[in-house]
């Protein structure tokens, strides 16, 4: 349902999804949700609790048994089905996206046109799911290797790419016959739910295939990860989440896969190519104010460029266009909530007591129109150290801690020493330098001379701390399959 604000925005009051139905919760009670560049609320969705979760989990069990039996050409084509529906409904998503998350416009488009991307390549993955003959020493004798859908899933998102990594659970799930109970961040439900809603109706999927759950997960994590019934956990989130989702679980040994959080170093040596290690450092420390898992956190310069790459990534940022994500021409909106700034402005004030020095922004932009949202400016830190927040701890905002070094080893020794693992980044034109940090950055994902971190056909995830399971490519698919050995008698087959 469709009303206007005092701002003349769309306020839209989504529901949950059980059973291809909108519903509220049993206890009637409901959320708001606000625009981060001004504080207004956009729209509300229901405060789902432990009821509504197992009502949805029912629902999900049911569809179980009939979509796990749909074949294989039939599920991709109602996924690419879905996909179309999606792309459909992409300007008002996005819009709905840029309204409750705050990031520009343009990017919001990129994210639904990710949706419609994902969808589509694993309806062409459902087709490839298949098993192996494994020899046996009496003739007679066959064993077969099958791979079977995990089941009843539960599939929970964070806010930073709400549909994108929802999308990413979503579209394997489906191609390997699961059903799912989808939570989206209380932060960015609407446009989630749109999505949703968007995927059933153009998909025509048995009803409970998705439902979906919208509220706080403090208060329906406990059913999801207690109730028997669900026997996967896919979380992207943070790692103090995801570690008490595994400790929730264990008692139900569910499989689980998680996707947390990052710290991710870059390194640049003296013989890079500088103007691109700048432009490209600049945007994997600012975009979408930093608020991605595989954001630059900090960044260790060779002594001999360091004044000259600050210079020049000074000058760069200076050039980023802050506001109101539905106005053109912006490079970055508002912070997603006032608890991501607060952190941002701990870990900076942790690091000026530590002897840091702020060499750009550092503040709240200035302006009337930055007064009401959660705008902060892209900053600059220098005469950093491993004793500051900033350089050990995920700050999930648009802050960029630059550091010098003097040799390769010191380098990647402080680009290891973290707790987290996603990805790392480097750039060097020399040859022994990029199999060194190939072999010796810990990480998921090394990127060598570019910041592009992810590709949908190569697997994605963390180690350490940043978690496991791995999505993207063929690779997903395994996570939301088990494996079944059949062992049969030919022998005694009739004739
Ligand atoms: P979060 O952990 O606070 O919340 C993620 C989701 O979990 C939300 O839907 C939230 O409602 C739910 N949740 C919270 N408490 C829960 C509980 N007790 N039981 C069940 N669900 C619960 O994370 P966030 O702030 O939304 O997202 C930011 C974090 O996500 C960052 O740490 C970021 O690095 C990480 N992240 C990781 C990846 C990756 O691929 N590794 C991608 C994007 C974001």
């Amino acid at each position: 349902m469709k009303e206007k604000n005092l701002n003349n925005i769309n306020v839209y009051n989504q529901k949950m999804i059980i059973g291809n139905r909108e519903v509220d919760s049993v206890n009637g009670e409901f959320i708001s949700v606000t625009n981060p560049a001004d504080g207004s609320v956009v729209g509300t969705v229901p405060n789902g609790c432990s009821t509504d979760v197992k009502k949805a989990v029912e629902s999900s069990d049911s569809a179980f048994y009939v979509w796990k039996k749909v074949d294989s050409k039939d599920r991709a084509k109602r996924m690419i089905n879905a996909a179309t529906m999606v792309s459909e409904k992409k300007q008002e998503i996005a819009k709905m996206l840029t309204i409750e998350q705050g990031k520009p416009l343009s990017e919001s488009l990129g994210e639904v046109s990710q949706v419609i991307e994902i969808l589509n390549y694993y309806a062409e993955e459902a087709k490839r799911i298949g098993g192996y003959v494994i020899p046996y020493k009496a003739r007679h004798m066959c064993s077969m290797a099958v791979k079977e859908p995990i089941g009843v899933t539960a599939i929970i998102g964070p806010w930073n790419y709400p549909l994108a990594l929802l999308a990413l659970k979503i579209g394997p799930a489906l191609a390997c016959g699961c059903t799912a109970v989808v939570k989206p961040s209380s932060l960015t439900p609407l446009a989630a739910v749109e999505m949703i809603k968007s995927i059933l109706h153009g998909g025509d999927f048995p009803p409970g295939t998705l439902n979906v759950i919208t509220g706080y997960g403090s208060e329906i994590g406990v059913e999801l990860c207690k109730n028997p019934t669900i026997r996967k956990i896919s979380f992207t989130g943070s790692t103090d989440v995801g570690k008490s989702l595994m400790r929730e679980a264990a008692d139900g040994l569910k499989t689980l896969s998680l996707e947390l959080g990052g710290n991710s170093p870059l390194i640049v040596w003296a013989d890079a190519d500088l103007e691109t290690a700048v432009k490209d450092a600049v945007k994997r420390s600012y975009r979408n104010m930093g608020q991605i898992c595989n954001s630059v956190n900090r960044i260790y310069v060779h002594k001999d460029i360091y004044e000259e790459f600050i210079h020049m990534f000074i000058e760069k940022t200076r050039c980023l266009k802050i506001g109101n994500g539905l106005d053109g021409g912006i490079d970055l909106g508002p912070m997603a909530s006032r608890k991501a700034v607060e952190r941002v402005k701990r870990h900076i004030e942790d690091a000026l007591k530590k002897g840091a020095e702020i060499r750009y922004g550092g503040k709240k932009p200035d302006g009337k129109v930055f007064e009401k949202g959660y705008f902060f400016e892209p900053t600059v830190l220098t005469d950093v150290n491993h004793n500051m927040l900033v350089m050990t701890e995920e700050t999930f905002g648009p802050v960029a801690p630059i550091m010098s070094v003097s040799n390769v080893d010191e380098a990647i020794k402080l680009a290891n020493d973290s707790r987290y693992g996603l990805v790392s980044y480097a750039y060097t034109k020399n040859i022994d330098l990029v199999y060194k940090f190939v072999a010796e950055l810990e990480a998921g994902t090394v990127v060598i001379n570019h910041v592009s971190a992810t590709n949908l056909d190569a697997p994605y995830g963390g180690i350490k701390e940043s978690g496991f399971g791995r999505e993207c490519g063929p690779y997903a698919l395994e996570e939301y399959l088990y494996t079944k050995h059949i062992s049969l008698n030919c022998r005694r087959l009739e004739k």
